[in-house]
């Protein structure tokens, strides 16, 4: 897809969606998989006897997941927030990343983790806040690591700290510093993750900053809201023949024309977006989204 028609595409969903980013509520995101409206019935999925116990059915943005498994409530080096959201259940595979980035956090003194959303139970289109999260392979990660050890009941919160002075599109040195940066570069770098959604100023801060090795970088990818949170996409797991994946990142660490892009003034005038129909889910997760 051209810049242009992608940054149009970014400012009409920025337009819609600044609302839910202003109130720090996780912002829709990521249309890429909308694109895939997939043809999986139930005779595409492997036969049950040789099924993975987890199976994410269809794409980031519309599909489901069987046999998710729920990320405790806290653990070493994280606390998950919102509960009451009942969104913390995904793919075996993210709960292990979630509880792996903790421990290398809280090895690297870097802070503790507040873990956003997942999915649902049964993955699916969430009622607010997410166009994607829906196969058990996204989770959300505040990046403020200063948060106490809290009661469940004063998790309920997303007034998280944005990181990104957003008038100026510049980050505050003063949140977003080397703590931030490396947490970024442990999820970047962890063998499963496939993809790191931030808003492109902290991008922007990371390309300016990294003076070593550089190829962490390329996973992580701008895209509009992402200043208090960033988003970690999984690749589909190995064996998961129902779980579709996204186009491979573009070659190279994604710190010149594309990223600038999002700087630049709108070349034209933002189309009045009509809302998109919702895609109807794949047929094989007809059964699962209903609990069976
Ligand atoms: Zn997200």
């Amino acid at each position: 897809m051209p810049v242009v028609m992608r940054r149009c595409r970014s400012i009409a969903l920025l337009a819609v969606l600044c609302g839910l980013w202003s109130a720090g509520a996780l912002a829709a995101d990521h249309a890429p998989s909308l694109a895939m409206t997939p043809a999986i019935t139930p005779a595409a999925l492997p036969a049950p006897g040789r099924l993975p116990a987890a199976q994410p059915i269809g794409g980031y943005a519309n599909g489901c997941i069987r046999g998710a498994e729920t990320l405790p409530a806290e653990g070493p080096g994280y606390q998950a927030v919102n509960l009451s959201r009942n969104r913390n259940h995904g793919h075996p595979d993210t709960v292990a990343f979630v509880q792996d980035l903790a421990r290398h956090a809280t090895a690297e003194r870097l802070g503790r983790l507040a873990v956003g959303d997942i999915s649902k139970t049964f993955g699916g289109r969430m009622e607010t806040g997410h166009a994607s999260h829906q196969i058990g392979l996204d989770v959300d990660v505040w990046f403020d690591l200063d948060e106490p050890s809290l009661p469940r009941e004063q998790r309920e919160r997303t007034d998280f700290p944005t990181m990104v002075n957003l008038k100026a599109q510049r980050v505050f040195p003063d949140r977003f510093g080397p703590r931030q940066a490396r947490l970024l570069e442990l999820a970047a770098t962890s063998p499963k993750v496939a993809r790191v959604f931030v808003n492109p100023a902290i991008k922007l801060a990371l390309c300016e900053g990294e003076r070593g090795d550089r190829s962490w970088l390329r996973k992580i990818r701008p895209w509009g809201g992402h200043d208090s949170h960033f988003h970690v996409r999984l690749d589909c797991p190995a064996g998961a023949t129902a779980c579709l994946s996204q186009d491979p990142i573009p070659p190279g660490d994604g710190c010149g024309q594309e990223l600038l892009s999002w700087f630049e003034p709108p070349k034209e005038a933002p189309v009045p977006r009509h809302p998109k129909p919702i895609p109807t889910p794949p047929a094989a997760c007809i059964a699962v989204l209903a609990g069976n």
